[in-house]
């Protein structure tokens, strides 16, 4: 089988997202064809989709200028695996606290954007996340704290007591950055739900 997927390439890390799809793909044995999405008409032939990090004010301005908000909208309505990281989490939150934002209000929780400090205070950390076996080596880039989880959604990891990956329905959703180390279980969560990693 070939796994059709999107990431979200208006604005932010694509390539690096792309590699560890593929990873994930292949420890089950499934091919991956992966579209960089610029523009609208692509999101409906995809099987999963990533809203990757970058800056999420320009992310959501793009994506709602070139008409693909709708569209992702209607890809989780239809119970279709998304994963959404740092800024992706921001834009796809129902309560970003920044008025620049439109939200895409899929994922019910609140967030406070660069809440884990600015650039210089980047970190990685040793997160426990359900599901997964070992600890993920998480990276955390002037990443978003989620301050209030909503009803129904699952809190998958915490780090200094606070929430930094949920699922909510088909989206999993992540503070920090799972594309920067060669570990693909966070991918692999979000699009296969079980890990073989
Ligand atoms: N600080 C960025 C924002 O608020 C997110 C950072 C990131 O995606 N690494 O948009």
């Amino acid at each position: 089988m070939t796994l059709t997927a999107g990431v979200i390439a208006v604005q932010g890390d694509v390539s690096e997202h792309a590699a560890a799809i593929e990873r994930a793909a292949q420890a089950h044995g499934e091919d991956s064809e992966i579209h960089e999405i610029r523009q609208s008409g692509i999101v409906p032939d995809c099987d999963v989709l990533l809203l990757p990090g970058g800056e999420s004010t320009t992310i959501s301005r793009l994506l709602h200028r070139e008409e693909i908000a709708e569209e992702i909208i209607d890809h989780v309505a239809a119970n279709k695996p998304v994963l959404a990281t740092c800024a992706g989490l921001i834009v796809a939150s129902t309560d970003p606290q920044d008025d620049r934002i439109e939200e895409l209000d899929l994922v019910d929780v609140t967030v406070q954007r660069n809440a884990f400090g600015r650039q210089k205070d980047s970190f990685e950390a040793p997160l426990d996340v359900t599901g997964l076996g070992d600890p993920f080596p998480a990276v955390f880039i002037r990443a978003p704290v989620i301050s209030e989880v909503g009803e129904g959604v699952e809190t998958l990891a915490e780090w200094d007591g606070r929430a930094v990956a949920v699922r909510d329905g088909p989206i999993v959703a992540t503070s920090f950055h799972p594309e920067l180390t060669e570990d693909s279980r966070m991918h692999d969560l979000a699009f296969f739900e079980t890990v073989e990693l």
